[in-house]
């Protein structure tokens, strides 16, 4: 994928400065503690002890400086003892030794009668000591004002290569430069279609003009991420050979309210001064989510952005080539100003690829990589439902890499098979070593999910089966959809429960009770037993109501919070219906097994000598089924995106 080199950006090397500076700052006051500690405390004595001890001829020396007293002890051999004393005020030491009968100097001391070297030194002669005083108390000082500029140097220099604070960070992409172009773009027909019309007014904007015509000036991509927003946002400046201005939504967040705000100002003066070109909103949802509802703080800033935003898109004057493009996977949440006539009012659609969308994307990603005689780009797109166009980037990536750690000179069918493997699940684990028990285990709970699969008829088809470990998994089961479609019926759900179930059932017949190994599975079958009768109406006792008001990341499949809208009562119901569809599921399963069980011993024996069986290896140990041609449902990453759209 030719990508095209945005310039530098944000020098971010201002945190490697700070820390530099805080650092050096902590050793300076250490080094500092450890000099100050590694002068002992030297005993003070009252100066009247001093005085006394003068007399009993006990004291060699006196060093006076300013009102600090150093006498230096007698002694016999040792290190010369040190004490300190002090000098009240108006005190003259001189007058007091003489008083007391003291010489001033040993050599003068009376046969008998005490002497001390008495000796005043200039309170300034401690200028060193001064100096070192002063110079601790300052440096530091320095060092961090050193630190604070660096730090205002830096944001500013963030906030713009110009210098000056909260200029935006959009990355100027001029038309000669931007590579990409529509056929980088694979399964996303429709969506292509769509702008191919912006890309007609960006080239030749006088035709439109000339018919009055007005370009819509906000389009809205939505997507689940990695199905190419981004890369396709790209593609029409590319094709259109226009400037490509791009600055995503986390980049308009800043600490500063304000900030985000002049930042927008900022962008779109630079677009309109280089028009006609393409402005590039990502991720817009940080900024555009409804006004007054967000979790958490910085509302304030976001608003403010917002606004702006809206306020820019409303400012065009009629004439101005510049088309506005916003990506979001949480249209949901977008504050309805944003999409309002005349401004993000085209919305543009990217959803997952179906399988012909899934092999036009693999075949742009494995343009100019060598491959194997044997590789079919068809069917890896076949074993790859629920792949967004983003995973599919990343598996044959995955599948390049396996092939030149295996010394290959091109990419064959395993790489890729593995590499599926890969992103499903994670790399496999050989060295995880499992008992001999544990792997029997393991190979019926696999065994009785492919069983139960196989005689299921609307069920997924069990594609391959595994005991080897992979990821945290001991073992697994890739099921494969032949038909794509986005509706389940209830048949198929139960099917699926059915099958889910059938690992807990293996292990029931064949070893009395079930171990952990299934909880994964169990609570797959909640989940999936549990929409079925809250959201699609599936129970018959509760009917086609939808209960509990959800707030879902709608594009992740993810609930995050439900609002409870129902009664106990019902509640009640619901829970029961719950169970009934999974205690028949896991019934079903049983006695598909108990019919089937030949099969099953025949299936796991065989796994646990082969330990992977899969595609026609697979299909010719299973023989013939329920439905001897495929159909079905989808991988575990397919199956949680379930929608009931
Ligand atoms: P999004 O912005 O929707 O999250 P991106 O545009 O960043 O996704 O896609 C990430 C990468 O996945 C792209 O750079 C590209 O390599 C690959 N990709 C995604 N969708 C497609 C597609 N439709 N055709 C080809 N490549 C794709
Ligand atoms: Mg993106
Ligand atoms: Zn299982």
């Amino acid at each position: 994928m030719p990508e095209t080199a945005a310039p530098p950006r944000r020098s971010s090397s201002a945190w490697p400065i700070l820390f530099g500076g805080i650092i050096v700052t902590l050793a300076f006051f250490a080094l500092l503690s450890f000099f100050s500690e590694e002068k002992e405390p030297v005993p003070e004595i009252a100066f009247g002890q001093l005085v006394e001890d003068a007399k009993a001829g006990r004291v060699e020396s006196i060093v006076v400086r300013g009102e600090a007293i150093t006498a230096t002890y007698v002694s016999d051999g040792g290190d010369p003892v040190v004490k300190e004393s002090r000098l009240a005020e108006n005190v003259d030491i001189v007058a007091v030794l003489r008083g007391e009968g003291i010489a001033l100097s040993r050599a003068a001391a009376p046969a008998g009668g005490a002497g001390v070297d008495l000796e005043f030194e200039e309170n300034s002669s401690s200028g060193w000591s001064t100096a070192l005083t002063i110079g601790l108390n300052v440096v530091p000082l320095l060092l961090f004002g050193v630190i604070i500029w660096f730090f205002f140097k830096q944001s500013n220099r963030a906030g713009s290569q110009a210098g000056a604070f909260g200029k935006s960070h959009a990355r100027l992409v001029t038309g000669g430069k931007i590579t990409v172009t529509f056929d980088d773009v694979a399964g996303v027909d429709e969506a292509k279609q769509e702008l191919t019309e912006v890309v007609e007014f960006l080239k030749y904007p006088a035709k439109f003009a000339a018919l009055g015509a007005r370009i819509p000036k906000g389009i809205l991509l939505l997507g689940p991420p990695g199905t190419g927003k981004t890369l396709l946002a790209r593609a029409v400046a590319g094709e259109a050979g226009v400037a490509f201005f791009s600055i995503s939504g986390s980049e308009f967040v800043e600490m500063y309210v304000g900030v985000g705000a002049s930042r927008v100002r900022d962008l779109f003066e630079q677009a309109k001064s280089n028009a006609p070109c393409i402005v590039f909103l990502d991720e817009i949802d940080a900024v555009g989510r409804q006004r007054g509802t967000g979790l958490g703080g910085s509302h304030d800033e976001r608003e403010q952005t917002l606004n702006q935003i809206l306020t820019e898109m409303d400012g065009f004057e009629a004439g101005t080539n510049v088309v506005v493009i916003a990506a979001t996977n949480r249209p949901d949440i977008l504050d309805p100003a944003l999409v309002r006539p005349g401004r993000f009012d085209r919305k543009v659609v990217l959803d997952a690829p179906d399988v012909r969308g899934r092999e036009a994307i693999l075949k742009v990603h494995v343009k100019g990589k060598p491959l194997d005689a044997d590789v079919s780009v068809e069917k890896v797109a076949r074993t790859t439902p629920g792949f967004t166009g983003a995973d599919l980037a990343n598996l044959v990536n995955e599948a390049a890499i396996l092939a030149a750690r295996r010394d290959k000179t091109v990419i064959g069918m395993t790489d890729f098979e593995e590499a599926v493997d890969r992103v499903l699940a994670g790399p496999e684990r050989k060295s995880r070593l499992l008992s001999a028990e544990e792997r029997r285990l393991t190979a019926y709970h696999e065994g009785g999910h492919v069983v139960v699969a196989h005689f299921t008829a609307k069920g997924e088809r069990p594609h391959k089966v595994t005991i080897v470990s992979r990821g945290v998994a001991a073992g697994y089961t890739r099921f494969l959809p032949a038909e794509e479609s986005h509706f389940r019926t209830p048949e198929m759900l139960q099917d699926q429960l059915c099958a889910a179930m059938g690992g807990h059932a293996a292990e029931e017949l064949v070893f009395g009770t079930a171990s952990t190994g299934p909880s994964n599975d169990l609570e797959q079958v909640g989940r999936i037993a549990r929409a079925m009768v809250k959201r699609w109406g599936m129970s018959a006792r509760i009917g086609p109501v939808t209960f509990g008001k959800t707030e879902e990341l709608v594009f992740l499949g993810r609930e995050i919070s439900e609002t409870r809208d129902y009664s106990e009562e019902t509640a009640r119901i619901i829970d029961e219906e719950v169970r009934a569809l999974i205690v028949q599921a896991a019934a079903r399963a049983k006695a598909i097994l108990v019919e089937h069980r030949d099969l099953l011993d025949h299936l796991a024996a065989t796994l646990l000598e082969v330990e992977t069986l899969q595609g026609e290896d697979l299909a010719r140990v299973l023989g013939p089924g329920a439905d001897a041609e495929a159909a079905g449902a989808a991988p575990p990453m397919a199956a949680m995106r379930l929608d009931a759209s």
